[in-house]
């Protein structure tokens, strides 16, 4: 038989030892696939007005943060790859006609938007508020009427600063098609559809022992291993871009980015179609990603002595000095070459790979 603890008769120390509520409610529901910690919405029913609070999931796919959502996010993914990866027919997705609503919506916003950019530059700033409110409401109601795509902010951010895209003298010339509407693979032999999976992985930085630990710290390149692995993700995209352009048609994957024992990221892909080994290793030795960032590989101000905030500049000065220190944007101007450039390592792994043939479910059942 079990009794219920009193815990006015236990010490603190017992106390803290009996489990917090939501540490139980977290337990109980990763036990039953749920999400441990859904957001809170509030819906209102616009025709009788009542408010009710409604729990949505979090959505997260990262195990850390919610097992259980994350672990849906992975199946669903999975679902995907295995019927996406060897499609043998393109996807194709019909978008809606516009209606009169939507047309008449839009109509509506642009001259609201003329007429906040006229009371802007007549300074009318009471004006312009009117308006912003008005445009929000609009968006609502566009979004609601299923509208997708970007919609003319009320003021644009100003145009980033132009960086000579010259190319390095020592990256391979990759040959460039113009990119077809295309995203299955090509069939060989008159009945193969072959798809490709790829390994990119990042360059060796020293030499590591069994446990992916340097071999020689003093002499292991930490530095470059860091930004390396923060810009991966930019390198990626840069070499998938570089893909689209070289094989001339819009490939399509599935990736993840996994760690390596020594720490360094690299990356898995499932690519719908067939890419020749031979093409995707160029094309990888060819990719780089440069970053414009001003230099940071030197710490300039310390504990002992920081940056002065002066109210009168509106700017944190440099205490020795007093001299405003500049921006980010003012230090980007300056810049005459990258502060890195990422690159991927030498190990390149493709492997073609022939998809289960679709129908095979359906025939053997006959
Ligand atoms: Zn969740």
């Amino acid at each position: 038989m079990t009794t219920t603890p009193d815990t006015s008769q236990m010490t603190r120390a017992q106390r803290a030892e009996l489990p917090l509520s939501t540490e139980v409610a977290q337990a109980l529901a990763e036990q039953h696939g749920v999400c441990i910690r859904p957001l809170a919405m509030r819906r209102i029913d616009t025709t009788t007005g009542r408010v009710e609070i409604v729990p949505v999931p979090c959505g997260s796919t990262r195990e850390d943060q919610c097992p259980p959502c994350a672990e849906k996010a992975r199946r669903l993914r999975m679902a995907q790859c295995r019927e996406g990866w060897h499609l043998d027919a393109e996807p194709v997705t019909e978008r809606a006609a516009p209606s009169d609503e939507h047309t008449t919506l839009l109509a509506a916003r642009a001259d609201l938007l003329a007429a906040y950019t006229e009371c802007k530059i007549n300074g009318d700033t009471e004006a312009c508020e009117h308006i912003a409110a008005s445009v929000a409401e609009l968006d609502t109601e566009l979004r609601a009427a299923g509208v997708q795509g970007r919609l003319t902010p009320l003021d644009p951010l100003p145009k980033p600063v132009k960086r000579s895209t010259r190319r390095r003298q020592d990256a391979p010339n990759l040959p460039r098609r113009p990119v077809e509407r295309r995203t299955v693979g090509r069939v060989f032999a008159g009945r193969y559809r072959p798809s490709t999976f790829l390994t990119l992985t990042l360059d060796s930085y020293g030499r590591v022992d069994s446990d992916g630990a340097a071999v020689d710290p003093d002499r292991y390149d930490y530095r470059r291993a860091a930004r390396d692995a923060i810009h991966f993700p930019a390198l990626l995209d840069r070499f998938w871009q570089n893909t689209r352009r070289c094989v001339g048609w819009d490939v399509q994957y599935f990736g993840t980015i996994e760690p390596q024992k020594r720490g360094a990221p690299h990356f898995h892909a499932a690519i719908r179609g067939a890419i020749p080994r031979a093409e995707l290793r160029t094309i990888a030795a060819a990719t780089y990603h440069q970053v414009w960032w001003p230099a940071h590989d030197q710490l300039r101000y310390t504990d002992e002595r920081l940056p002065v905030w002066d109210t009168r500049a509106k700017a944190f000065t440099d205490p020795d000095t007093g001299h405003p220190l500049p921006t980010w944007e003012q230090a980007c101007e300056e810049l005459t070459e990258p502060a890195h450039v990422v690159r991927f390592g030498a190990q390149v792994h493709v492997k073609g790979i022939l998809g289960a043939p679709r129908k095979l479910a359906a025939t053997s059942a006959t």
